[in-house]
C-alpha cells in the first residue's frame, strides 16, 4: 500500500489512484473495530486496518482453553493413574507457555519458537 500526499492509494487491482472509501465493522468486547479500505472504482477491498482479538477476547479465550485443556489433561492423568494436582500444574504450564509466547509476539515480534531456535545455533 502506497499513499502519497492527497491521501490517494495505488489500487493493486485496477492499477488507478484513488482515494479508498472506508467501511467500518463495528467492534464489540472480543473484536476490535475494523476499518476496511474500498477502491471507490473496482470495488476491491485494498487493504484493512484494525480488527484482532481485544485484551478481553483474549483473555476470554485463555480461560475456556485452560478449562478445556484441565479436562484433557484431568483425562490422560486418570488414564495414566498420576494424581490430580499434575493435572492442573500441566495446564498451568501449559496456558503460561502460550501466554508468554504470545506477549512475545507482540513485544519482541517472536515467538518462544524462534528464540529457542536462534538460542540454540
Ligand atoms: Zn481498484
Amino acid at each position: 500500500m502506497q499513499s502519497n500526499k492527497n491521501g490517494r492509494v495505488s489500487c493493486k487491482n485496477c492499477n488507478n489512484n484513488v482515494t479508498p472509501r472506508l467501511w467500518h465493522h463495528e467492534g464489540g468486547v472480543i473484536i476490535k473495530r475494523e476499518i476496511e479500505h474500498i477502491c471507490p472504482i473496482c470495488g476491491e477491498t485494498m487493504y484493512s486496518t484494525g480488527g484482532g482479538v481485544t485484551l478481553i477476547g483474549l483473555v476470554f479465550g485463555m480461560m475456556i482453553l485452560a478449562y478445556a485443556l484441565y479436562a484433557v489433561s484431568m483425562l490422560i492423568c486418570g488414564y495414566l493413574g498420576l494424581e490430580k494436582e499434575s493435572a492442573t500444574f500441566i495446564s498451568f504450564v501449559i496456558v503460561s507457555l502460550l501466554f508468554i509466547n504470545f506477549l512475545l509476539k507482540k513485544l519482541v515480534g517472536h515467538s518462544l519458537l524462534t528464540l529457542f531456535k536462534k538460542w540454540r545455533r
